[in-house]
């Protein structure tokens, strides 16, 4: 593979490599075969990468916003120009197909890049006139922040933290999953020759410990994470120990709601979109279909019909349209749901078998009279298992919607407007949809509420959680005192 990075880690502008660290066998996802051999960042690493990211950080606040910009919009031009590699890099490494990592990571990367750059110059503080005394704000960025990934779109988490960051003044150190280890290097490559100064963006691996150890030292000021919400909970803790910010992108259980007026087809085009993209493997599915129980039986035989469009095979092909499970574990995990849906008594519509290929491939999974109480209704399964549930009024189906610890997203089909709108303000999620699904584009704010997050990425909303604002008092007349 010649896209493949050369080295494990990139730290102050360069390949690093020490073979002392534990391994970390990359394995394609739709083979099973060992791609690449990293090694876990050893404590000299994680000392060279913190220290050189601190020491850049300081040259980099003083370079002005629209120098800043450049650098990012560059790296955006050139994510862009290498789509193709990067795209089939991304393949290996997650094991989805080319057809979707062609048309979706490199190139949502590279849209964070193109936006913060271009906000970059925009970022200011404020004038607050109080009488002839002012105050002004200064918007400055936080220093050192530890960026934490999760596998199922390493190239994008890696650039919707690296931007917004780099954008306010930052730098950063990256810690990718260890089961998608690759693509960020690739991120960490395009930013120098775009003309970043060495130690600005650093990517290091490792296991959880490694992530561990980098948000306890003293010298981060910020910690954002893409996890589970239980991993969000042991790093949301270890940040607090030191006041650190942070942003926790985390887990959901999202549901989907579809009215019995709402265009059957593109329900399920949002139904597929909401489940199956990236075989399932995205935080923000609406995993929880909620359908009208006029309208549930044409809905389940047309999704049924739809998923006969599902092409499994080398994920490198462009034709196929479906791949495998990122790893060995994640499909024991699926299965193990799938098990747990057929022993609580929801009815298996389509697949919850293997496929006969090589690699860890799951079919599209689709099961009918799940109840709010079944495993498969509560849990985040992080697989290609949909679970419908049927209800009868708004008023209910709002009521159960809401009822989870997870609020990353939330979507509904209707056709009518007014209905549309009092769901999007009923729903407890940070993220909703009306009439589509999973649509993530970088001008608008993604985030999770209740156990599903703290913060936004995308959007102006970024710029909060990369900076902060220093208030400066200007008296312009003598001061007073009692005494
Ligand atoms: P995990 O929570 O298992 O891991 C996330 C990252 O945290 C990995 O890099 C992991 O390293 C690291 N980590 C694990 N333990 C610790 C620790 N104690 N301290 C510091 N770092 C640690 O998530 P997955 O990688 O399995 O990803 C799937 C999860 O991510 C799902 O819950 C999904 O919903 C969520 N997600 C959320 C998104 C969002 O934007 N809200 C987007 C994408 C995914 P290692 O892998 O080496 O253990």
């Amino acid at each position: 593979m010649q896209t493949q990075p050369t080295a494990s880690h990139f730290i102050n502008g360069a390949y690093v490599e020490d073979k002392s660290g534990e391994d970390i066998r990359v394995v394609y996802p739709a083979t099973g075969e060992v791609i690449a051999t990293l090694h876990a960042a050893t404590p000299a690493i994680i000392e060279q990468a913190l220290a050189s990211a601190r020491a850049a950080q300081k040259e980099w606040a003083k370079w002005t916003g629209t120098e800043r910009g450049r650098v990012l919009r560059r790296a955006s031009e050139i994510m862009r120009e290498r789509n193709h590699d990067l795209s089939v890099l991304e393949t290996y490494d997650t094991g989805k197909p080319y057809q979707e990592t062609s048309v979706v990571d490199a190139t949502s990367g590279a849209d964070a890049l193109e936006y913060f750059g271009g906000l970059a110059a925009a970022i200011t503080g404020e004038h607050i006139q109080l009488g002839d005394d002012f105050v002004y704000t200064r918007r400055e960025p936080l220093g050192l922040c530890v960026g934490i990934g999760a596998w199922n779109y390493p190239t994008q988490i890696a650039c919707w933290k690296a931007a917004p960051a780099l954008a306010c003044g930052n730098a950063m150190v990256f810690k990718p999953s260890e089961t998608t280890p690759l693509c960020a290097l690739k991120v960490a490559e395009i930013m120098i020759e775009a003309g970043a100064p060495a130690g600005v963006y650093n990517v290091i691996q490792g296991y959880g410990a490694v992530g561990a150890s980098l948000i306890t030292d003293p010298r981060v000021d910020k910690v954002s994470l893409t996890g589970s919400v239980p991993t969000g909970r042991k790093v949301y803790a270890a940040a607090a120990e030191g006041i650190r910010h942070v942003t926790m992108e985390l887990g959901g259980k999202s549901p989907l709601v579809i009215f019995d007026d709402a265009n059957l087809e593109n329900a399920v085009s949002g139904a597929i979109l909401g489940n199956f993209y990236s075989s399932g493997q995205v935080c923000s599915n609406g995993t929880r279909v909620f359908v009208q129980s006029g309208i549930k039986e044409a809905f389940l035989t047309r999704l049924t019909e739809r998923l006969k469009g599902v092409k499994m095979g080398d994920p490198q092909d462009p034709k196929v349209n479906f791949g495998p499970m990122v790893s060995e574990r994640q499909r024991d995990i699926v299965e193990g749901f799938i098990a747990k849906g057929k022993q609580e008594g929801a009815r298996l519509v389509t697949g919850g078998n293997r496929v006969d290929l090589p690699g860890f491939y799951l079919e599209p999974t689709v099961f009918a009279d799940v109840t709010d109480d079944m495993t498969i209704a509560t849990d985040e399964i992080f697989g290609p298992v949909m679970s419908v549930l049927s209800f009868e009024t708004e008023e209910e189906v709002l009521s159960r919607a809401n009822a989870t610890d997870f609020g990353l997203a939330a979507g509904v089909f209707t056709a009518d407007l007014t209905r549309a709108h009092r769901m999007a303000a009923g729903f407890e999620a940070g993220t909703c949809y009306i009439n589509t699904y999973n649509d993530a584009p970088v001008e608008a704010p993604f985030g999770g509420s209740k156990q599903s997050g703290v913060g936004r990425e995308n959007s102006k909303a970024a710029i909060e959680h990369y900076s902060q604002i220093k208030g400066v008092y200007v008296r312009m007349g003598d001061l007073e005192a009692p005494f």
